[in-house]
């Protein structure tokens, strides 16, 4: 058994922030993220000592300067490094960003050209291992990637060429009886080289840009998965094996969309805002959660895991409650002004934390 680990990273002020004289609500000590609440009046604030929580970590990226920064590289050293030898060592790994739109998942995930997040770090790391281990071992290493989108509960390949998001029908998602949920026809594309990957990463993230042109809020809307099967063979040993992997590196939508509660207008009417998949996540983690916290299993229990609910909990089934070692990075912003969201992310995190996987090497 393995606990889902937890890290929270909280991101600079923003301009727009800035602009509103935003007050930083958020600190960190060692493991520990506290958040106050925004006060108007003297007494309240006397009153208000807090909300602290604990996590695995705690990544302060407010301020550039401080000794404590977490910049991307310590994000990868603390979170990706593991990711990697989980892999090698034959287990499934998973890692999620769940936050508000513009808190920092898509940075912490992807990050930019020249400041990289988990996913390329991951990625360039896995090829240099590869080539260390080349030289010292017999084993051959076959890697593919699959990457792929999920928006208004419709799954779109992001490594082949297609219609907008909006025109296609989507991908089916299937159940094989042993491996699992998969996508039907999703290309999975074989990997060799460093430059190889980053070009696979560049045009899957560009066809998610093409995709969202002239929609409104896509990217806090959709869902992406880039997905890694990496497959270790022993060439030349006694006993013949092979080791396999799958590491889900998983960017959510916004989660103020699993709420209705703060959009207003034409947006709550259309329904339009409430999204499927996170809605379900909550669900999903929430019933996991009560599972752990009870010391029993779902079937002696008869708790019901809605995974089938949506597509998204469908397709990381293994990642949650299963057959993985998974970590949960929740991003936040520090300014007052998002206190409502930002206790909700803190609160997400808490009860993700609860959450035991089974992680078992698949060797054969
Ligand atoms: P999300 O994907 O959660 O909607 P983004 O990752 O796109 O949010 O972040 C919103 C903006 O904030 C981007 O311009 C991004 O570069 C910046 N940002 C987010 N997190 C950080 C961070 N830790 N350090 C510096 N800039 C950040
Ligand atoms: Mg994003």
């Amino acid at each position: 058994m393995s606990s889902v680990q937890v890290a929270v990273r909280v991101r600079p002020l923003n301009e727009r922030e800035k602009l509103l004289s935003s007050k930083v609500i958020i600190h960190m000590r060692g493991n520990t993220t506290s958040i106050h609440k925004p006060s108007s009046g003297r007494v309240d604030k006397l009153k208000d000592r807090g909300k602290t929580f604990s996590y695995d970590y705690s990544f302060d990226s407010t301020d550039v300067d401080s000794p404590t920064f977490a910049s991307q590289a310590k994000i990868f050293k603390d979170v990706g490094s593991n990711v990697l030898k989980t892999a090698f060592d034959g287990f499934n790994a998973c890692v999620f960003a769940y936050g508000q739109t513009g808190s920092g998942k898509s940075y912490t995930m992807m990050g930019h050209k020249v400041d990289k997040g988990l996913i390329p770090r991951i990625c360039d790391e896995l090829f240099l291992e590869i080539s260390n281990r080349n030289k010292s071992e017999a084993m051959s290493f076959y890697t593919e990637v699959s990457y792929l989108e999920i928006y208004n509960e419709r799954v779109q390949d992001l490594l082949k060429k297609r219609p907008p998001c909006s025109e296609g029908g989507g991908l089916k998602v299937r159940e094989h009886p042993t491996d699992g949920p998969y996508v039907e026809n999703l290309s999975k594309h074989v990997v060799q080289s460093q430059s190889n990957m980053e070009s696979l990463i560049t045009l899957g993230n560009a066809s998610r840009t093409i995709a969202s042109t002239g929609m409104n809020d896509f990217s806090s809307r959709s869902h992406t998965i880039f997905t890694i099967m990496f497959t270790q063979g022993l060439v030349d040993g006694e006993l013949p094996h092979e080791r396999r992997s799958k590491i889900h590196l998983v960017d959510l939508a916004g989660s103020e969309r699993a709420d209705s509660t703060h959009t207003t207008g034409t947006r709550l009417k259309e329904g339009a805002n409430i999204n499927k998949s996170l809605v379900t996540l909550g669900s999903v983690i929430s019933a996991l959660a009560d599972l752990a916290v009870s010391g029993q299993s779902a079937k002696k229990k008869q708790i019901f895991i809605p995974y089938r609910d949506s597509v998204l909990t469908w397709l990381l089934k293994d990642s949650l409650g299963g057959n993985s070692i998974t970590t949960v990075v929740a991003t936040i912003s520090p300014a007052d002004v998002n206190y409502e969201e930002t206790l909700s992310t803190l609160r997400f995190a808490s009860r993700a934390k609860n959450i035991m996987n089974t992680p078992t090497v698949n060797e054969n």
